[in-house]
């Protein structure tokens, strides 16, 4: 029999070299390590009050919160706090305040339903809520939860003013085990299936922030000078990770808008000179098809972010040619991964050229390979598999489930995204779609992305999602859901034709379905399962 030599490990290393990564600190003391020469600056803005905190003032007051978490509700160590609150200032200092308890965050999106929020209060072990006065009725049928709303006037609550009242002063500093302290336990976006509870340790997640914003020549240089927008859900890993932490770490402002509008979001650029902008995609889209962007002046902002999902390079032309001045270009991440696991290089404060429709490079400090899905063996540049990434930033493992952690992350540590993609000459990520969304017509493998991407390009096209539909001759075929923009006729074989004379043949649109919105999760992505649903329905 032959014996099979060992095959070497093709593994992707980021262009940046490896820096020193602070391995005892905890999340809060890290992101205020520089604390002293920037207590004056501002911090957290709120957009719609244009209220200021500056580091001072949120440094001071999450040691008042989590003084008040303590003494009033008996948060400790390895306790859990549920944050159901849409962006503002008491996300953040009440994220920070259970970070110098010791204890982990779990974050929910405030328009989850009842029975949604209370299985994750109880998955979590969550035995305090900080939400608002419009959800507190959301969360009063959660037995043995106490109920803190900010605002005014919530009846049968603590209020956060209170516990902001507290003297911090005298607050005992917990003893943290920073490899595997719970910090944060974010869900992710239930794409693919039921969110799921994510573990990520203050090592973990102060590596992923470090990968990202640490070093001579960080990745993605946000300068304390930088004004970051953040519109994007801060109960989502992305705002969470790459707006608050990493704005905080690197000392500059955010500027924090509720909920998403166009012309409000060009009017805080203005107001504030905004510098640096996070979106997704529908956002990304929006921009890229609306008029009011002549209106106003945006040349303060010098880079825009695309996470999430993917942004196809037809997207992204149109979106350069609309902010000149602007960098562009995204980060790819997962919550699983810490999250990020690839940043656009021309983010980088000695940037490097980057094409359109890549997702980045690898971070630093982490390995990233590319495998056959079948055979689990490492692949070459230029070849699509299954992206695995390894270091100290990925999860701890996925909250009360050990199967799926194992299954997630293997005994080498590696973390199997589900993912594919390949690594071009440059190092840089392509992602092609996830494994569970390519569509497979006959031996063929079609990526609803792709047609996604050249849907959006047309302008008769406002948004378009593509998914599978049965098919006896061919197994499936793709078919496509499109929303028209305002005032286009655009027809079924006109949208066809638009995309046959683009793609091979097996790529080819069978059927358009008109709809008025495509189901996206709040972090941006379809929800794909929403519209296989609706087929089956018909
Ligand atoms: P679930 O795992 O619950 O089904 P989800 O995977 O959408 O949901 P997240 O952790 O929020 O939850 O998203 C991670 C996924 O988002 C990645 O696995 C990837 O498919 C996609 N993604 C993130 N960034 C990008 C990007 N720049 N380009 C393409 N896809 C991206
Ligand atoms: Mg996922």
């Amino acid at each position: 029999s032959l014996t099979a030599e060992p095959q070497a490990e093709t593994v992707f290393r980021s262009t940046l070299p490896d820096i020193a990564i602070p391995d005892h600190l905890p999340l809060h003391d890290y992101v205020f390590e520089r604390l002293a020469d920037r207590r004056d600056r501002a911090c957290l803005i709120d957009g719609a009050t244009g209220e200021t905190l500056t580091f001072g003032d949120v440094d001071r007051l999450s040691r008042r919160v989590a003084a008040g978490l303590r003494a009033s509700l008996g948060v400790r160590p390895g306790g859990t706090v549920m944050l159901l609150l849409p962006n503002s200032v008491e996300f953040a200092l009440a994220f920070l305040a259970c970070s110098r308890l010791g204890a982990a965050t779990t974050t929910a999106n405030p328009l989850h339903t009842p029975p949604e929020i209370a299985k994750q209060a109880a998955a979590s072990g969550a035995t305090v809520v900080v939400t608002e006065p419009a959800f507190v009725a959301k969360v009063r049928g959660l037995s043995g939860v106490a109920v803190v709303a900010t605002g005014e006037g919530a009846e049968g609550c603590v209020s956060f003013s209170d516990l902001a009242a507290v003297d911090g002063s005298a607050l005992p500093e917990a003893a943290i085990d920073v490899a595997n302290d719970v910090v944060a336990l974010p869900y992710s976006s239930g794409t693919t299936g039921l969110p799921k509870g994510v573990m990520l340790s203050h090592r973990g997640l102060v590596t992923s922030v470090a990968q990202v914003v640490d070093g001579d020549n960080p990745n993605l240089h946000l300068r304390e000078d930088d004004v970051v927008l953040c519109v994007l859900p801060m109960f989502h890993v992305y705002a969470l990770h790459s707006i608050l932490l990493c704005g905080m770490r690197a000392g500059a402002a955010l500027v924090i808008m509720k909920r998403f509008d166009t012309v409000r979001m060009f009017e805080l650029v203005e107001r504030h000179g905004i510098t640096i902008v996070p979106l997704v995609l529908p956002i990304a889209v929006e921009i890229a098809k609306t008029d009011a962007i002549d209106r106003h002046d945006l040349s303060s902002v010098r880079m825009v972010i695309s996470g999430a999902a993917p942004m196809g390079k037809e997207l992204q032309d149109i979106l350069r040619a609309k902010l000149p001045r602007a960098v562009l270009g995204q980060g790819y991440g997962m919550t699983e991964a810490g999250p990020v696991l690839s940043m656009c290089m021309a983010f980088a404060k000695e940037p490097s050229p980057v094409k359109s429709g890549a997702c980045g490079t690898v971070v630093r400090n982490a390995e990233l390979k590319i495998i056959d899905p079948e055979t689990g063996l490492s692949l070459h540049r230029n070849q699509p598999g299954e992206i695995c990434i390894r270091g100290e930033q990925i999860m701890k493992g996925y909250l009360n489930n050990p199967e799926a952690t194992a299954k997630t992350i293997d005994a080498e540590g590696w973390l199997h995204t589900g993912d594919i993609g390949y690594v071009d000459d440059d190092d840089e990520i392509f992602i092609v779609d996830r494994l569970k969304e390519l569509i497979k017509y006959k031996g063929f493998q079609v990526a609803p992305a792709e047609l996604e991407a050249m849907l959006i390009a047309h302008p008769g096209i406002a948004d378009a999602a593509v998914v599978p539909i049965k098919d006896d001759s061919c197994g499936e075929i793709p078919v496509a859901f499109v929303v028209r923009s305002d005032g286009s006729e655009i027809t079924e074989d006109e949208i066809k034709q638009y995309v046959a004379k683009q793609v091979v043949f097996y790529k080819r649109l069978h059927k358009i379905f008109f709809v008025e919105t495509i189901p996206k999760a709040p972090s941006g992505k379809i929800l794909r399962k929403d519209l296989r649903a609706k087929l089956a329905a018909c």
